[in-house]
């Protein structure tokens, strides 16, 4: 390392423009490293987990980028730079301006679109308020505007000696006298008015029934068309518009049309309008703007459920879960356990319906109809208002907070019954471009909406508007398309989108803005991605680079680490045994450096094995599920083998996640009666009878705010708060277990409400967070930092990290539990409060997975587990693989969604979907052991598995 030291100290930092060099980092765990990135380069950082990849890019050079740039602002966000944190490293220079690609997912806002990300959406808007048809949203006619020339031009268009009369609509089938309405009339100094239908003089107007309605108009001129009329014609256009508020409304006698009852001829109105409006609702329209599209705009966004696309409402699948059951045996589940008189009175108008169908309390619903199930629900007449709305009465006017709660229960979310989900008022919605509105655009994949965008036509004048717009939307959806994002929908929530997806799609945005001299930062972007796609994303990474920009990847994916201009592996260890620069240079020198495990790997020194034997599946002990249809599935049937590990596997946007964590999981949870998410539509669902319990271990985050932490999590804290109160200080003080929490008031530091960090607001800036200036981040008051525990204050032992404090409680078992099977999925490196908005998904994942190893397993429990390798080293995989292995060795089941080929090979059972994502895929390709599905040729996966298994065990 000092070899390392000397090297780059001959180099004048500040001389250099080719690199970005650090000197000096001490963030995190950092041991003080030197480092020179070159400039326009792919430059991938790997080492194992906690060993300080992201603190030294995102937290070291990312920070400062953005500090850089804070400072390049304006004097109003400089005011605040005293108090942001400058990056502890003594100097960077060289550092372009930075943008972070990362998978923090947490404070994705709840209305960003894939298309929106991409500003793909932009471009629609544009494009709808340009060149879309509007439509009415009522009738379904075109609806047109014109302007008082094109009306004048319309109507001296009739043939010569037509008659005419202009009018100005004043009043339509609106009830009363209408007295000022002819008072105004007579004030303008106009003679004649047509009142329903019939002409009067103004002052020969019989009296009107004021509870009638009435239609009134005032005749502005009466023409017969000749040459030279054009000027009179422009005033009493006008005239007749100012007065009909930009309508008007033309009536006259078409001598073809004779019959009978008109031997003259017939009178014939036409209706004239200057604003957007449908002549026949007589309905107007707001002037079509890009706004008038966009969810997030007064203009633009749907009422009912201001743009969210979804309500939250009584869920009917909810509110009757069993259709076995008739109403007297509680069929409607939110009425189970009300008194007799909250029952008659929620169920007021219900026999007399019944009554009326011939049914009664105790038929099961099963028997009945679609249609009386339908009406029980949502009413009819008005006998009976419905269960639904019953509920949502109750809902909004209980005043007991248990009742709310529990009615809160039945409550999900369901698309918008005014929108159906798009999001966006009729009026928006009506507007289509090739007889597709917005939302059927943004309904489409990236690759149908290519497909779309290329077929469109337009006609010359069109084109020149629409030229420029389609090429940007095509360069984008080409970008997409490029990362492997292209099953994936416009208008997909972003929210709803995995870590990996998420990262691809903004990193498609980032090589479409085609800015040059950026250093791009992304973190781990592979997750998510099956082998196969790998290339299209390392050529994404490429070209961006090749732009001209420089372009960091903390990556632990070995064909990314390979196309490296540059591999820096950062280690040895973890935590405080990680922070040192092991080796960097191109992947081949890497690979020979004898002390790096990277390098170890890459050179094949060192490998994780194919297991010497695997688990056998038996057929009797099986899950199985029929029918499912989430999403793109494809009436999947599959088997799931229990006491194995068992992996599911595919490329991206196979189904996997719709078949796991939507379907098989959310079904079985329900199934063994523990709450949960409404499972995806399945037929059937066997052999649930042989797991005790089901344990999704997902990568949501374990707390969304930095008062939970792993310590929090696990439970642990409430032992160490015991602990603490047992000390002999403590009962001196009379501090009980309470006084060490900083959640409640006693304890904890009341300037920071024992958070020790303050925020600042910014403005138009992302808030600020700065240390606590009363407690320095401690969290806690002066007095109860005095306790100490073998030394410890509670502020120093949420400092430790995990491994540090595992041996600190040696002697407390039901701590030291805890903390060592931390310590076994490969965290021991986190510090115990660090504050769970900054981990990651994968940590997030571990925790959780560890926290159910530490407990007493039934051996009959199913864990999920969804990508777990994600932020995983070689030999933390390997690590993870053990524990994976203890688990099943009990008897449990790991069903596991993987990309991974060291976990896949390591698995007992394959199930593999595919062939392709989205509507592509779906299907169940192959079942079996690797070896099987090896041979199996349809199988992408099988494929990359080949290769690795070299007939090395038996099935
Ligand atoms: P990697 O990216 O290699 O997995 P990190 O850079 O995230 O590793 O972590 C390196 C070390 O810094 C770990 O010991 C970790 O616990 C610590 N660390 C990371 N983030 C924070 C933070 N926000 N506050 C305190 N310590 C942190
Ligand atoms: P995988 O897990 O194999 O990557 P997914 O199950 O996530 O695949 O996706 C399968 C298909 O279903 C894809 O076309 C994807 O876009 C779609 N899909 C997944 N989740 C959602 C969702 N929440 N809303 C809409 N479509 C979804
Ligand atoms: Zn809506
Ligand atoms: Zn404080």
């Amino acid at each position: 390392m000092d070899f390392h030291r000397d090297k780059l100290s001959a180099i004048d930092p500040t001389q250099d423009t080719s690199s970005i060099c650090v000197r000096g980092a001490r963030v995190h765990n950092l041991k003080n490293i030197d480092i020179d990135l070159p400039r326009d380069q792919l430059i991938v950082i790997t080492g194992p987990s906690g060993s300080g990849k992201s603190s030294l890019a995102l937290d070291t050079l990312y920070a400062e980028g953005q500090r850089q740039y804070v400072e390049s602002l304006s004097v109003y966000a400089r005011q605040f730079l005293d108090q942001m944190e400058r990056p502890d490293v003594d100097l960077i220079v060289g550092l372009q301006p930075t943008i972070c690609i990362d998978q923090r997912t947490g404070s994705q806002n709840p209305r960003s679109t894939v298309a929106t990300i991409t500003e793909i959406y932009d471009y629609l808007r544009l494009l709808m308020a340009r060149l879309g048809q509007p439509h009415c949203w009522k009738c379904g006619r075109p609806i047109t505007q014109q302007t008082a020339e094109q009306i004048q031009d319309r109507l001296l268009a009739l043939p010569e000696e037509t008659k005419l009369m202009i009018m100005a609509p004043m009043v339509q089938g609106r009830k009363g006298a209408h007295k000022e309405v002819f008072d105004r009339i007579r004030r303008e100094g106009l003679l004649r008015v047509r009142v329903d239908d019939e002409v009067y003089q103004i002052d020969e107007v019989p009296e009107l029934n004021p509870k009638k309605n009435h239609t009134i108009e005032a005749i502005v001129d009466r023409i017969i068309i000749r040459e030279g009329l054009r000027a009179r014609m422009s005033d009493s256009v006008a005239m007749a518009l100012k007065l009909g508020e930009g309508r008007l409304l033309s009536c006259h006698l078409d001598t073809d049309k004779v019959d009978d009852k008109h031997p003259k001829g017939t009178w014939i109105d036409q209706i004239f309008n200057t604003e957007l409006a449908c002549t026949e609702c007589n309905l107007s329209f707001i002037d079509i703007e890009p706004r008038t599209f966009s969810f997030n705009s007064p203009y633009g966004t749907c009422p009912k459920c201001e743009g969210l696309g979804i309500c939250e409402e009584f869920d009917p699948d909810l509110v009757i879960p069993e259709r076995e059951l008739s109403i007297d045996d509680g069929a409607i589940a939110p009425w189970r356990g009300l008194t007799a008189s909250a029952l008659t009175k929620v169920s007021k108008g219900l026999d007399v319906w019944l009554g009326k169908h011939k049914l009664d309390r105790t038929s099961k619903l099963s028997d009945w109809t679609e249609d009386q199930r339908t009406k029980l629900l949502s009413g009819e007449g008005s006998t009976w208002q419905g269960v639904l709305i019953a509920l949502e009465k109750e809902y909004v006017t209980t005043t007991r907070k248990k009742r709310l709660e529990q009615l809160g229960k039945f409550r999900g979310k369901l698309p918008c019954p005014a929108c159906q989900g798009a999001r966006l008022r009729p009026e928006a919605l009506a507007v289509r471009v090739a007889d597709h509105n917005i939302h059927q655009i943004v309904r489409l994949s990236i690759n149908d909406a290519r497909t779309f965008f290329d077929d469109l036509e337009f006609d010359e004048h069109e084109s020149l508007i629409a030229t420029p717009i389609v090429r940007e939307i095509a360069k984008r959806l080409a970008f997409l398309e490029k990362v492997g994002a292209d099953y994936l929908t416009l208008d997909r929530a972003a929210d709803t989108l995995s870590g990996g997806e998420l990262q691809r799609v903004r990193l498609a945005t980032g090589i479409g803005s085609g800015l040059v001299g950026i250093c791009y930062i992304l973190d781990e972007p592979s997750i998510g991605l099956h082998s196969r796609d790998n290339h299209r994303l390392i050529e994404a990474l490429v070209e961006l680079r090749d732009h001209g920009n420089t372009v960091i990847v903390v990556e632990h994916d070995e064909a990314i680490m390979r196309v490296a201009d540059r591999l820096v592996d950062v280690g040895p260890g973890a935590g405080s045994r990680g922070g040192q620069i092991i080796a960097e240079g191109t992947p081949d020198v890497v690979s020979q450096v004898e002390a790096s495990i990277t390098g170890q790997y890459l050179s094949g020194r060192t490998k994780i094995d194919v297991p010497k034997s695997r688990r056998k599946v038996a057929k009797s002990r099986m899950i199985s599920i029929e029918g499912a249809t989430t999403n793109n599935l494809k009436d999947v049937a599959v088997q799931v083998p229990l006491g194995a590990l068992v992996c599911v596997t595919g490329v991206s946007g196979s189904g996997k996640s719709s078949l796991v964590n939507e379907t098989i999981t959310p079904a079985l949870l329900r199934r063994l009666g523990q709450p949960s998410q409404r499972p995806g539509a399945f037929t059937s669902l066997r052999g649930t009878s042989q797991v005790d319990k089901v344990i999704p271990i997902d990568q949501s985050p374990i707390g969304r705010t930095p008062r939970s932490n792993p310590a929090t999590y696990t439970g642990v804290f409430d032992e160490i708060r015991k602990v603490f109160a047992d000390t002999r200080q403590a009962k001196q003080y009379g501090y009980k277990a309470s006084r060490f929490s900083f959640n409640v008031k006693g304890g904890r530091c009341e300037e920071c409400q024992g958070q020790g960090l303050r925020k600042i607001e910014m403005n138009f800036l992302p808030d600020l967070f700065v240390e606590c200036p009363q407690c320095h981040g401690k969290r806690f008051n002066r007095q109860t930092l005095r306790v100490k525990y073998k030394d410890l204050s509670i502020a120093d032992v949420l400092n430790l990290p995990i491994e540090e404090a595992s041996e600190f409680f040696e002697a407390v078992p039901t701590i030291h539990r805890v903390l060592a099977s931390l310590c076994d999925v490969g965290l021991g490196y986190l510090s115990l409060g660090q504050p769970s908005t900054t981990l990651s998904g994968g940590e997030a994942q571990r925790i959780k997975l560890a926290t159910e190893l530490a407990r007493t397993e039934t051996g009959s429990t199913l864990y999920v587990l969804d990508e777990p390798t994600t932020g995983l080293h070689f030999e933390d995989i390997r690590r993870l693989l053990s524990v994976l292995g203890r688990l099943v060795d009990k008897g449990n089941t790991v069903l596991v969604i993987e990309h991974n080929l060291d976990v896949i090979k390591s698995a007992d059972w394959l199930i593999d979907l595919g062939p392709e994502g989205g509507s592509g895929g779906g299907q169940i390709i192959a079942t079996g052991t690797p070896e099987q599905l090896a041979e199996v040729e349809a199988s992408y996966t099988g494929q990359y598995l080949k290769p690795l298994l070299n007939g090395g065990t038996e099935a």
